[in-house]
C-alpha cells in the first residue's frame, strides 16, 4: 500500500524538534507527494503554539512552496477541543486560513471553563481507578468529539481514543455522516486492529498519521500500514492512499 501524504507531523513550533523545512526535506527523501504540518492548538498546556504563530508557519509555508516544488506542502493543524459542546482552542478566523483542520482530544490542556475541565480531565483521569465513572465519561468524551465535528469542518480526528476513551462505533457513525476521517496513528503504538475494525463497520474512513515530532519521522507510516492491512482494510478506506472527495475539507492531492 502506498500512501501519497503525511498529515500529521510537528514542528518546534509546540514540542518537535525540527523546522518546517526539515519536515519538507524528509517528506520529499521519503517520496511523499504531499506534507501537512499539523501543529496542536494553544491549549495544550506547555507545548501549545501561539495563536499568532499560524501567520508566521503560512509565510514559511508558502516561502517553502516556491522552493519544494516536487511537493504539496500544506499548513493544517491538530485543534484541541477545550469544552463539552465541542469548542476547539483555534478560533475559526484562523481555521479558515489553515489548508484542512485536525481535531484530537488530549489529555493535560486548558479548558474553556472550569465545568469543562473536571468533566474532560479530572473525571478521565479517576475513571482508570473509578468503574462506576467509565461509562459516563466515554460518553462525555464521545459526545464532544461528535459536537466538534459537526460544529467545524473537520478532516481528521487524531488518535481516537488515546489516554481519554471513546465509543467508537458512536464515533464512526457520526464521522461517516459528516465527512470526517479518523486516523490510524502510525507514531504511538497503542491503536489496535480492533479498533480500526469496529470503525470500518460503520464504513469509516481512515487516515493513516506519523505524529512525528521529529524530522526523521515524517512519513513514518508503517505501523499503521500493518493495523490498516491486518483490519482488511483497502485503499479506497484510506484518504491519503487514494482521493476520497467525501471527507471535507481534505486538500487535493495535486499541487495548486
Ligand atoms: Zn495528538
Ligand atoms: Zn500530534
Amino acid at each position: 500500500m502506498k500512501l501519497w501524504a503525511d498529515f500529521h507531523t510537528h514542528t518546534r513550533y509546540s514540542h518537535g524538534t525540527g523546522t518546517i523545512k526539515q519536515n519538507v526535506e524528509v517528506a520529499i527523501k521519503k517520496g511523499l507527494s504531499a506534507i501537512g504540518i499539523s501543529e496542536h492548538g494553544p491549549a495544550n498546556i506547555g507545548i501549545g503554539t501561539d495563536l499568532d504563530d499560524f501567520a508566521r508557519m503560512r509565510d514559511e509555508v508558502e516561502y517553502l512552496k516556491g522552493i519544494y516544488q516536487d511537493i504539496r506542502i500544506l499548513l493544517g493543524c491538530e485543534a484541541n477541543i477545550i469544552s463539552l459542546d465541542g469548542d476547539l482552542d483555534i478560533p475559526e478566523k484562523i481555521l479558515d486560513q489553515l489548508d484542512y483542520t485536525m481535531v484530537g482530544l488530549h489529555p493535560m490542556v486548558w479548558t474553556e471553563s472550569l465545568r469543562d475541565g473536571y468533566h474532560l480531565l479530572v473525571e478521565n483521569m479517576l475513571q482508570r481507578r473509578m468503574d462506576s465513572l467509565k461509562e459516563k465519561v466515554l460518553r462525555q468524551n464521545t459526545l464532544a468529539l461528535i459536537r466538534a465535528i459537526k460544529n467545524h469542518k473537520i478532516a481528521v480526528i487524531t488518535h481516537p481514543g488515546l489516554h481519554l476513551p471513546i465509543d467508537t462505533a458512536a464515533l464512526a457513525q457520526a464521522a461517516v455522516k459528516l465527512g470526517t476521517a479518523l486516523e490510524i496513528n502510525a507514531g504511538h503504538g497503542y491503536m489496535t486492529v480492533e479498533y480500526v475494525k469496529i470503525a470500518k463497520k460503520y464504513g469509516a474512513r481512515f487516515a493513516i498519521g506519523s505524529d512525528a515530532h521529529r524530522p526523521a519521522d515524517v512519513g513514518n507510516l508503517r505501523r499503521g500500514i500493518e493495523i490498516a492491512k491486518k483490519a482488511g482494510l483497502n485503499e479506497n478506506d484510506i484518504i491519503n492512499a487514494v482521493w476520497i472527495p467525501e471527507i471535507s475539507s481534505l486538500p487535493t492531492p495535486q499541487r495548486g
